[in-house]
C-alpha cells in the first residue's frame, strides 16, 4: 500500500502572502485533498533578522480568506534547530560530512581564483580528509556535506520530467553554520523527512536547490519525496512578476473588494490550463486536478489591469 500523501507548504515569513506563495499553497492543498491527504504549513523562520510575527499572521490570514485550511498546527522550523543539529552530527558520525575550517580569506582567495579560471565558485573540498588538529586557531568550523565528485543527480520531477545535474557542479555545501545553525538545504531536507512529507510542490526556482537536497536525503538513506517545481509567475509584459506589475500581496485585492473565490479560481488556473473551463467550483479544481497538468513555462499574471489598482500598492 502507498503512504497517504502529505505535502507542506512552507513560506518564509518576511512579508505579506505573495501571489505566488498563495498559488503554491493552492497547488499544494487541491493535491492534498484530491489525494485524501494532508496538507502542512511550515513557517521557514530560521532568518530571525526577516522573519516576523506580523508576517505569520499575514500568511496564515490570507491562506485563511482564500480558503485554503491546513492541517494541524503551523510548524516552527527555528524551534527545531536542536534537531537539525542533531541530523548534522550523524552525518558526521556516519563520515558524510566533515567539518571544514576554511578561513573567510581562503574561501576569498578560492572564489576569485575560479572566477580568474572562468569557472562557476567552488568549494574544492580541502578540509575532506583533515582533521582537527590542523585547524588555524580561532577558526570555529562549519559542517559541510560530502556531495559526490563524479555522475549525475537526477531530480525527477512530476512537472518539469528529469533534470540532470552534473555532479561537479555542486560541491561540498555547509549544512551547518559555524554558529552551530542550521542552513535552508539542510532544515528543509530534516524538517520534510520528519513531517512525512511525500509530495514536495513549490516554485521551480528551488529546483538547484531540489538537487542538493538529494545528497542529504541519500546520506541519510532517508527516501526522497517525490517533487514538482511549479514555473514561477510573469507579469503581462512576460517579465518576472515584481512591484510594478501591480499588488503582489492576496491583501490587496482582498481591500480591493474581490471575492477570494475569484482569486482561487484565478490562481489555479495561472499555469494549469484546464480545457476550457474559465471558473471551476472547490470539487471540480479537486477533481481535475493533476501534478502533470501543470505548464512547464512561466504563466503570466493578469488579474487586474495596471490601471485598477492605482492607490492600492
Ligand atoms: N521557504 C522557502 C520559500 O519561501 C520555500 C522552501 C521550500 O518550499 O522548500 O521560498
Amino acid at each position: 500500500m502507498s503512504k497517504p500523501v502529505v505535502t507542506r507548504f512552507a513560506p518564509s515569513p518576511t512579508g505579506f502572502l505573495h501571489i505566488g506563495g498563495a498559488r503554491t499553497a493552492l497547488f499544494n492543498w487541491v493535491f492534498a485533498r484530491k489525494m485524501g491527504g494532508k496538507m502542512l504549513l511550515r513557517i521557514e523562520d530560521t532568518d530571525r533578522e526577516r522573519s516576523t510575527e506580523a508576517a505569520v499572521a499575514a500568511i496564515l490570514d490570507g491562506m485563511s480568506w482564500l480558503g485554503l485550511d491546513w492541517d494541524g498546527s503551523p510548524i516552527s522550523q527555528f524551534a527545531r534547530a536542536d534537531r537539525h543539529a542533531e541530523i548534522a552530527l550523524q552525518l558526521l558520525e556516519s563520515g558524510n560530512a566533515y567539518k571544514c575550517y576554511c578561513t573567510r580569506q581562503e574561501l576569498t582567495e578560492m572564489r576569485e581564483k575560479a572566477r580568474a579560471e572562468g569557472r562557476p565558485p567552488r568549494y574544492d573540498g580541502r578540509w575532506r580528509d583533515r582533521d582537527a588538529s590542523e585547524a588555524p586557531e580561532g577558526v570555529k568550523p562549519v559542517v559541510r556535506i560530502k556531495a559526490p565528485q563524479s555522475g549525475d543527480i537526477v531530480v525527477k520531477d512530476r512537472v518539469q520530467g528529469e533534470v540532470v545535474f552534473k555532479a561537479e557542479n555542486l560541491d561540498d555545501f555547509i549544512i551547518l553554520r559555524s554558529d552551530g545553525t542550521p542552513t535552508y538545504m539542510h532544515a528543509v531536507v530534516v524538517d520534510d523527512h520528519d513531517m512525512g512529507v511525500t509530495h514536495i510542490i513549490r516554485g521551480d526556482d528551488h529546483l538547484t536547490n531540489a538537487a542538493r537536497q538529494i545528497i542529504i536525503y541519500q546520506a541519510m538513506g532517508w527516501d526522497v519525496p517525490e517533487m514538482a517545481h511549479i514555473p514561477l509567475i510573469h507579469g503581462p509584459d512576460g517579465a518576472k512578476l515584481s512591484k510594478r506589475h501591480g499588488a503582489m500581496g492576496v491583501e490587496a485585492y482582498r481591500q480591493m473588494g474581490y471575492l477570494p473565490e475569484a482569486l482561487r479560481n484565478y490562481l489555479a488556473r495561472l499555469g494549469w490550463a484546464h480545457g476550457d473551463d474559465e471558473i471551476f467550483s472547490t470539487e471540480q479544481m479537486i477533481e481535475w486536478f493533476s501534478l502533470e497538468a501543470l505548464n512547464k513555462g512561466a504563466s503570466r499574471f493578469d488579474f487586474v489591469k495596471l490601471d485598477n489598482l492605482n492607490g492600492h500598492y
